[in-house]
């Protein structure tokens, strides 16, 4: 009997379970402890060394911090990346704030530069200055974040980057996660690495890491009783789960090379097929952890084969594939939200397919997967 072909599962590096022993060996069942503090070491050696980290409880908790950091109130609009899983654009309303969306562009699938300026100039000309901008490194592949960082300077709007699917994604040598103000990233338990749950704020502001800390424990000030002169929120990471950080970041560097080897896999045996293209990297400026390997199939050039008709085969098959994120701007939650742009997300989500992407999966499982693809195609 084969087993199910999942799209992402955990991939656990063998070290895990002695940081997690370690915590028991030491009572520190809590959401502090050398855990968190060796995980936060980790990731920011990982990334350079010129960045601090706060471990978080979540990914999300990550970017609803970060818009706090950057004073986002109710009322106020932040611009987010259209094309994203909504976590990117929930945080924006517990503040009470309104998400103001922007289409993609072509070549990384992630937010527009010429929209986003669009976007800013009308908001203005509307009387209201964005009051962050939060762009999306979708499946590991980075932004355009020059042009994304040059707008950002022009109009003085800090950028808050998701980098919840791109830890070890590098732009022009430099870390996705370290180039806007403030970064989030995700340990969730399908992320390129994992802690079951969880996910860090980055900044190369230590002030700003700080007050996350402070913030993500309840706000605590200094003194001997319970003393509160900031709203708080329990966002801190637990030192149970950090111990799988800890174990996780000894084989992130060779988890983004399978993640890149899979997607060589696919292009080497799926670039002879009319009508399906890959989302990739526009030139050697960037190196995307290739996530999830990710397909559009153009209909037009299959002789009608839709992104459906794959994913329904691949599930006959015991495979599980999944459709782009569906962008922002269509979903029903979001739809009194400005956006700006045109049909690029939209036809993304519609032609678009993710493929199993795991660190996990063997050559032979991947060598399944294309002969499913190729026997429809064929
Ligand atoms: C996973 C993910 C998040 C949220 O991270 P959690 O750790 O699941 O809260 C945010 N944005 C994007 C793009 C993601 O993929």
């Amino acid at each position: 009997m084969n087993k199910r072909i999942w799209l992402s599962l955990a991939h656990m590096g063998g070290r895990e379970q002695e940081f997690i022993q370690e915590a028991f060996d030491t009572n520190w069942i809590v959401p502090l402890g050398p855990n968190v503090d060796g995980f936060e070491k980790d990731l920011e050696t990982f990334l350079g060394g010129e960045a601090y980290a706060a471990a978080l409880s979540a990914g999300t908790a990550a970017l609803h911090l970060g818009l706090i950091l950057l004073g986002v109130q109710a009322g106020d609009e932040v611009i987010c990346q259209s094309f994203t899983f909504s976590a990117s654009a929930n945080p924006i309303t517990y503040q009470g704030a309104i998400p103001v969306f922007v289409d993609s562009e072509r070549d990384t699938w992630n937010i527009s530069p010429e929209y986003l300026e669009e976007a800013i100039r009308d908001r203005m000309a509307k009387g209201k200055k964005p009051k962050a901008i939060i762009p999306v490194h979708l499946y590991g592949m980075p932004a355009k974040m020059d042009e994304i960082k040059a707008i950002a300077a022009r109009y003085e709007i800090p950028i808050l980057e998701d980098s919840a699917e791109a830890l070890g994604s590098i732009y022009k040598g430099i870390h996705c996660g370290t180039m806007g103000e403030l970064a989030a990233l995700s340990f969730n338990g399908n992320k390129i690495i994992t802690t079951s749950g969880g996910g860090a704020l980055i900044s190369k502001k230590e002030e700003h890491i700080k007050k996350a800390r402070f913030l993500a424990t309840q706000a605590r000030d200094a003194a001997p009783h319970y003393q509160h002169t900031h709203i708080g929120y329990n966002y801190r990471m637990s030192n149970v789960v950090a111990g799988i950080g800890r174990g996780q970041m000894l084989v992130l560097p060779q988890r983004v090379e399978q993640r890149r080897k899979n997607n060589q896999y696919y292009k080497e045996h799926l670039s002879g097929v009319e009508g399906i293209s890959f989302q990739t990297e526009p030139s050697t400026d960037f190196y995307s952890n290739y996530w999830l390997t990710s397909i559009i199939i153009d209909p037009q050039k299959t002789n009608g084969i839709t992104r459906e008709d794959l994913r329904l085969a691949l599930d006959k098959a015991d495979i599980e594939s999944r459709p782009l994120w569906k962008p922002m701007h269509l979903q029903p939650v979001f739809s009194t939200c400005p956006f700006y742009g045109g049909g690029t997300s939209e036809s993304f989500f519609e032609k678009g397919l993710c493929l199993p992407s795991g660190s996990i999966l063997s050559e032979e499982e991947l060598s399944q997967v294309v002969s499913i693809i190729l026997s429809l195609f064929s």
